[in-house]
């Protein structure tokens, strides 16, 4: 089975569970850290030649009013989380993890995803919600403790299926949901209902967006989709009566085929805009892509060295 290399699932950081019940160590850890900064919504970059990534601040520059989370050890170095309002004077090198996600090496891109899930967790979780008291952050962060009745929360991630849709002529399906930029088109994806397997969720989106039966459902890997709690779980899965794909009308208002001659004329005419370059959606149709060489035998290009009529900056959104 091959697992796609998907590009929010790459982080090398050790999240060293052990530390986040010893206060002492976990002190001693701040002392030397490097610090992420994260305003709920973006993160601190540098900006040096025009290349960003994320900038470390040591924990004596961390601003006031503001809470810090163990994000874990790479080697002997640790890194944590801090949140608060943005540093004055430092807004124009605030950017969101959609803006720089494709910039990031694995280890910063691994503590940015771990960053803006849990940030996010901690930021709507105030109040218990089994008695409705305030609840502070414990464990280094990992849970949120309630004042009164002491249950502990756990961090919410919302598994969500997403899964290329082909035909016995190897086309791709893809599919245009109404609220998206003009001309993009993508894969399926819907979250996993309440008692229900991903297998199960795979078969129900594909019939309820495209009207069609899967068969032969096959795992492709899976990445962090911290905006704000999904987990997506990536399937590629067959169908057998093509002719019979229709879009729902109301999420999905239009699907199309597509091979591998017919995607890169779409691109270059300006008629296809495929999902952002740090999507599961994205990395998918890649792959798919990648997996015929040209008939010359040498390797397809990449999507975003094909020249369209839309800016690069397109690429994305
Ligand atoms: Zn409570």
């Amino acid at each position: 089975m091959k697992i796609l290399n998907l590009p929010l699932a790459r982080s090398r950081v050790d999240r060293a569970e052990h530390l986040r019940s010893d206060p002492i160590a976990l002190e001693a850890l701040w002392e030397r850290a490097r610090v992420l900064h994260f305003d709920g919504e973006k993160f601190l970059t540098t900006a040096t030649d025009g290349v960003r990534g994320l900038r470390y601040l040591k924990n004596f520059e961390a601003p006031d009013n503001g809470e810090e989370f163990f994000l874990g050890l790479d080697g002997n170095q640790p890194y944590f989380l801090f949140m608060s309002a943005q540093i004055a004077g430092e807004e124009e090198n605030y950017k969101t993890l959609r803006e720089i996600g494709g910039l990031l090496d694995d280890l910063q891109i691994g503590l940015a995803v771990h960053s803006q899930g849990l940030g996010n967790w901690h930021r709507k979780h105030p109040r218990c919600s089994s008695c409705g008291a305030p609840t502070a952050a414990a464990l280094g962060g990992s849970i949120r403790e309630c004042s009164q009745c002491a249950v502990q929360h756990y961090p919410r991630t919302d598994p969500a299926i997403i899964v290329l849709v082909k035909d016995s002529h190897d086309r791709i399906l893809l599919g245009r949901q109404k609220v998206w930029p003009e001309h993009r088109f993508s894969t399926f994806a819907g979250f996993v209902e309440t008692g229900e397997s991903f297998e199960q969720c795979v078969s129900r989106e594909v019939a309820e967006e495209a009207g069609v039966l899967v068969s032969d459902v096959r795992y492709l890997g899976s990445q962090p989709w911290p905006f704000p709690a999904s987990l997506m779980i990536a399937f590629e899965a067959t169908i057998l009566d093509p002719e019979n794909a229709r879009p729902d009308g109301e999420e999905i208002e239009e699907i199309r085929w597509f091979d591998r001659d017919s995607i890169i004329e779409e691109i270059q005419v300006g008629e296809l805009l495929l999902p952002p370059k740090i999507s599961v959606a994205r990395a998918m149709i890649q792959s798919w892509y990648d997996l015929v060489p040209l008939a010359d035998g040498s390797a397809r290009p990449t999507f975003e060295s094909i020249e369209t009529p839309h800016t690069l900056e397109s690429w994305r959104k």
